[in-house]
């Protein structure tokens, strides 16, 4: 082989050479800052068309600038969503101080799945769960978890566990033809459909208990079912409680759920489920149950200040769950991936564990430390870590409290606002998060009578039928009417979780997530639909 281009290659794509190396990243900073000038999704219009009929490999060896054309269209084509008018979704900006650290981690490359090949970034792992698990927990004493890439994994963990409560070693022998369920609320994440189907619980076992009109799972239906389910020799794997559904904002109550299952797992004499809870978007709620209400250091306003009040009580239902799923890539404003599987008892683990043997790659493993005994995944990357802790530092418990308390406020700003138009129907407005639900009929219609005659079952199909169609219908028009520029860019759902009589109820949706969103902003989302 050419040694001398062999030599010039290694040299080019593996020394550190820093100038080259930060000149590339202060362009790409600069193509980032100039986003701010244009309209949020409005940077480049796709090209899907030659995606696939046109793959690139380039035959010579080039250099980083190679690499940084290569990527550039599409870099420069990807909204960063920082601009404040972004609330269709739970995602906003990721901060900066995750920035620092996950650009940090990927200068290493840290690979979690052992100690081996992580050194410290596995250390960094376990001070990034435990404190999570604090903040979830509340002061508890023997935690641990792991990061995965993304809440439906986490939640997949969960319920896995739950699975090998019931039907022990089903890791070995599988389900061998019981019938097992698992539990969530009507309004949980789809992702708990995911679960049930790739573990091969299947999907049409996943229940899904009714919620009540605050989105939040029925407890007296919870209890009738397991009666059903237990009389029938079901065998109940887990209840995978919402903390935060991802339309409303919806929380169940995760004491009265552990207090159900206790009860009944004891009656029937069967194994508890496993109790866990999907906290990918509410988590961060726990952020704000320090917050001394009586000081108020913050200066909150009374109505934020009764917000709060409420985040607090919910969190306390957090301390019930054996295990949760966090997100910090959604309301921590983290980077992807940022998801954390914590059990609240270490022990609880030993369901998911390998031998050492079963994992021959890893002979010198050592379960104390190396999640790859037990994890779904071999590689991990550090990304979660590294987002978190350079997060929670940067921006300091407070800091935090000033992000939450902000996106309550607004959220509540426009619940107020929407209550005011008579064709507007708030549909969470018992919901303390960062999201709105709301109706937007015809001018004309009283919606909040629309809505009550719904959930009494009082509308005739071709009621539904017309009405129901009409929030689409208006939602659409607000989008070829809108200014980009100034109006807000919203979400629509077809369905926000609330189901009464079975009925899937549409919405438009906005989510608070952007912390430079302004009261202005908000209250021209009011505007433009009195004027619509
Ligand atoms: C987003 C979300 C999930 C799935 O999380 P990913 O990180 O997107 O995989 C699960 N549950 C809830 C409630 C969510 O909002």
């Amino acid at each position: 082989m050419d040694r001398e281009k062999y030599e010039e290659l290694v040299t080019t794509f593996f020394e550190w050479n820093q100038p080259a190396i930060s000149q590339i990243f202060a362009e790409l900073l600069s193509a980032v800052a100039a986003e701010g000038a244009s309209s949020p999704a409005s940077l480049m219009s796709q090209n899907y068309e030659t995606a696939r009929a046109n793959p690139e490999i380039h035959m010579l060896p080039g250099n980083l600038k190679d690499a940084r054309d290569a990527i550039f269209p599409y870099f420069w084509g990807t909204d960063s969503w920082n601009n404040p008018l972004h609330l269709e979704n739970v995602r906003g900006p990721a901060n900066h101080a995750s920035l620092i650290g996950v650009l940090a981690c990927i200068l290493k490359n840290p690979n979690l799945c052992t100690d081996r090949y992580s050194q410290r970034s596995n250390e960094l792992e376990v001070k990034a769960i435990t404190t999570l698990a604090n903040l979830i927990f509340y002061h508890t004493d023997d935690p641990w978890g792991v990061f995965s890439i993304g809440g439906t994994i986490s939640n997949l963990y969960g319920a896995k566990i739950g699975l090998e409560r019931v039907l022990p070693g089903a890791m070995r022998t599988g389900l061998v033809g019981e019938r097992i369920v698992g539990i969530c609320s009507q309004a949980g994440h789809y992702s708990n459909q995911t679960v049930a189907g790739w573990l091969g619980i299947g999907t049409t076992n996943l229940i899904e208990i009714p919620t009540d009109e605050h989105l939040a799972m029925r407890i007296d239906l919870l209890e009738s079912k397991l009666d059903e389910l237990y009389r029938s020799k079901t065998k109940v794997a887990y209840v995978c409680a919402t903390f935060g559904t991802t339309d409303g904002f919806g929380i169940d109550d995760i004491e009265s759920i552990r207090n159900v299952i206790v009860a009944k797992s004891k009656q029937y004499s069967v194994p508890m489920p496993q109790l866990h809870a999907d906290a990918a978007v509410g988590w961060a709620l726990s952020m704000l149950t320090d917050y001394d209400t009586t000081k108020n250091s913050l200066r909150m306003e009374p109505g934020l200040l009764e917000l709060v009040k409420r985040a607090q009580i919910h969190n306390r239902g957090l301390r019930f769950a054996d295990s949760v799923t966090i997100d910090f890539h959604k309301m921590g404003r983290g980077h992807y991936p940022s998801s954390a599987f914590i059990v609240n008892r270490r022990e609880d683990l030993k369901y998911l564990a390998r031998t050492v043997s079963e994992t021959p790659y890893f002979s010198d493993a050592d379960a104390s430390r190396d999640p790859a005994l037990f994890t779904l995944e071999c590689s991990r990357p550090a990304i979660g870590p590294y987002s978190v802790i350079a997060s929670l530092n940067g921006i300091g418990l407070t800091g935090w409290q000033m992000l939450l308390a902000r996106s309550l406020e607004l959220a509540q700003r426009l619940k107020d606002k929407l209550e005011t138009i008579e064709h507007c129907k708030v549909l969470n407005a018992g919901t303390c998060g960062a999201s709105v639900n709301w109706w937007v009929l015809p001018k004309g219609r009283n919606a909040e009578e629309i809505f009550q005659r719904l959930v009494r079952n009082e509308l005739t199909p071709e009621q539904i039928a017309r009405y129901l169609p009409e929030i689409r219908q208006l939602f659409d028009k607000r989008l070829k009417s809108m200014d980009p520029s100034l109006d807000a860019r919203l979400g629509f759902t077809t369905s926000y979780g609330y189901r009464p009589n079975g009925i899937h109820i549409p919405a438009w949706k906005a989510v608070f997530f952007n912390p430079k969103t302004t009261e202005a902003m908000v209250d021209r989302i009011a505007y433009s639909i009195a004027e619509l």
